[in-house]
């Protein structure tokens, strides 16, 4: 499957989860050292069609197609920039996280095995205006380390290896945000005791294959 038709793919899944709603929301993809494949502003990425789809370089700039760069392009920018590792992005307003994220609460501790490993630490990036480059900024502190984001008032942004990778880290984050509202309906979240969490860690690389970094570990 190209690029192309993959990041069309996963705008509609996003629109199908009613992770974003009417406009909302932006995907992208690093083509190369060049290049970023972007969503445009001001389409819903239900109807997203693959030619529409924009080119665009590490400055922002178009390259090719026709529409115009999402608003939130910085956002984009600054992961692709100070990220070696990462090739896509995506930015929704899932509403599970996204009101936590307007409580002003992050996911920082350990409630859930799977989220522990696949997301990490979830930081709260200070409130910005959309657009601007406060959003990005916001990031910043974490940006080394992070694999999903909340930010405050507005929603999430999630990063990956690939689209999929950064799509199932958005998935993960709803689904765990959703899991948290529900438990704190019935009472309040436990946490996972402390030896147990590390005993989680250390059999992270070698069962599951993920390394993870010091700064993003919940017992620190
Ligand atoms: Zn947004």
């Amino acid at each position: 499957m190209s690029l192309r038709s993959e990041l069309t793919v996963y705008c509609h899944k996003v629109y199908e989860k009613e992770y974003v709603s009417a406009y909302d929301g932006n995907l992208s993809a690093r083509i190369d050292g060049r290049r970023i494949l972007i969503t445009p502003s001001g389409k819903c990425k239900g109807e997203i069609k693959e030619d529409d789809l924009l080119e665009i370089d590490y400055d922002g700039n178009l390259l090719a197609g026709n529409g115009k760069v999402s608003t939130e392009v910085k956002i984009h920018l600054l992961v692709y920039k100070l990220r070696n590792d990462i090739h896509s992005v995506i930015h929704c307003h899932p509403p599970f996280a996204t009101a936590f994220a307007t409580l002003g609460e992050g996911f920082n501790k350990p409630v859930l095995p799977e989220s522990v490993l696949s997301l990490g630490k979830v930081p709260l990036c200070k409130y910005g205006t959309p657009s601007t480059d406060e959003l990005p900024n916001s990031m910043l502190p974490y940006i080394d380390f992070s694999w999903a984001f909340l930010l405050e008032n507005h929603g999430a942004v999630t990063i990956g290896k690939n689209i999929k990778g950064a799509y199932f880290r958005m998935e993960k984050l709803e689904h765990t945000a959703k899991t948290i509202f529900i438990a704190r309906l019935l009472g309040r979240e436990k946490t996972i005791p402390l030896q147990k969490l590390k005993e989680l860690y250390s059999i992270a690389e070698k069962v599951y294959g993920i390394k993870i970094d010091n700064r993003n570990r919940m017992d620190y």
